[in-house]
């Protein structure tokens, strides 16, 4: 596996070199919208201390994750009158992982209605607008 690359965009959003939609955030973790959302309010947490994905992972970096995970999945139950919760995660590029910092997608589920494709650029007013709802939940 290859070494944790501080030049990957979610350490950039980390250190505000480019802006984000931020959710929530506390001494260990940090939660922001994803921008191709596949569900309305589609967004990540992600550790604020370098890691790769789920193989580096210390314990106190998963622990921390998963606790903000719970927080916001709860809140996203409430601001989108939800369903139910998927909860993703992508480890190196044959898993699926596109960017090199570990990160969980928190996707709120209705009844029926499958996820949207990937890679597809979301409404930036939408978003905006589902981050304020997340935030104003927790
Ligand atoms: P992965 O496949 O690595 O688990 O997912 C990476 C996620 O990052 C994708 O869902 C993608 O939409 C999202 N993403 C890629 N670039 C940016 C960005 O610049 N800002 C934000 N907020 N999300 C991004």
């Amino acid at each position: 596996m290859s070494a944790y690359d501080d030049q990957n965009i979610f350490a950039k959003i980390l250190r505000g070199e480019i802006p984000s939609f931020k959710v929530y955030e506390d001494d260990e973790t940090f939660c922001f919208m994803d921008i191709m959302p596949r569900s309305d309010g589609h967004c990540l947490v992600i550790p604020k201390t370098p890691c790769r994905n789920l193989l580096d992972a210390t314990p106190a970096q998963l622990a921390a994750c998963m606790t903000t995970v719970n927080k916001v999945a709860n809140a996203c139950m409430k601001a989108f009158d939800a369903d139910g919760i998927s909860l993703q995660q992508f480890s190196e590029a044959a898993g699926g992982q596109e960017v090199f910092h570990l990160h969980f997608h928190i996707h709120p589920r209705h009844e029926g209605v499958p996820m949207r494709p990937a890679g597809t650029m979301g409404d930036m007013d939408v978003i905006k607008a589902h981050a304020a709802a997340i935030a104003a939940a927790l």
